[in-house]
């Protein structure tokens, strides 16, 4: 799997760091916002291959901030995976018709986020659709 850049949404210092090492130990290149709004300023500078996204959010929440970058087309293309509450899990067809790309429950597994990482970057989440 090539190097490629992954933008982590998410408020919680403990979870965004898990990802962020695990992602890094695996030659990715990480970028980290604590919130909605600055994630999406990141995505349009950066233009991130694919997002990981937490629903509740400070300010500006997950839905809010996958609706602009749907609606953006500088960032339609990225994939956005979900990060949710484990209570959430129910509402995983609801994310998904909303737009998301795929969902994750926590508490964070990390196998589960090697996984999904790897399939979303294979399927060449890096052209425009
Ligand atoms: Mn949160």
């Amino acid at each position: 799997m090539p190097d490629a850049r992954i933008l982590i949404v998410e408020d919680n210092l403990r979870n965004r760091k898990l990802i962020c090492e695990v992602l890094q130990f695996q030659g990715h290149t990480i970028l980290e916002a604590e919130t909605g709004e600055a994630g999406v300023a990141l995505a349009r500078e950066q233009q991130p291959a694919l997002i990981l996204m937490d629903i509740r959010l400070p300010g500006m929440d997950g839905h809010e901030a996958l609706k602009l970058l749907k609606a953006n087309a500088s960032t339609r293309h990225i994939p956005i995976i979900a990060l949710t509450a484990f209570a959430m899990q129910g509402d995983r067809e609801r994310l998904l018709g909303e737009g998301f790309d795929g969902y994750m429950a926590k508490p964070i597994d990390i196998d589960e986020v090697l996984e999904v990482v790897e399939r979303y970057l294979g399927e060449g989440a890096n052209e425009p659709s």
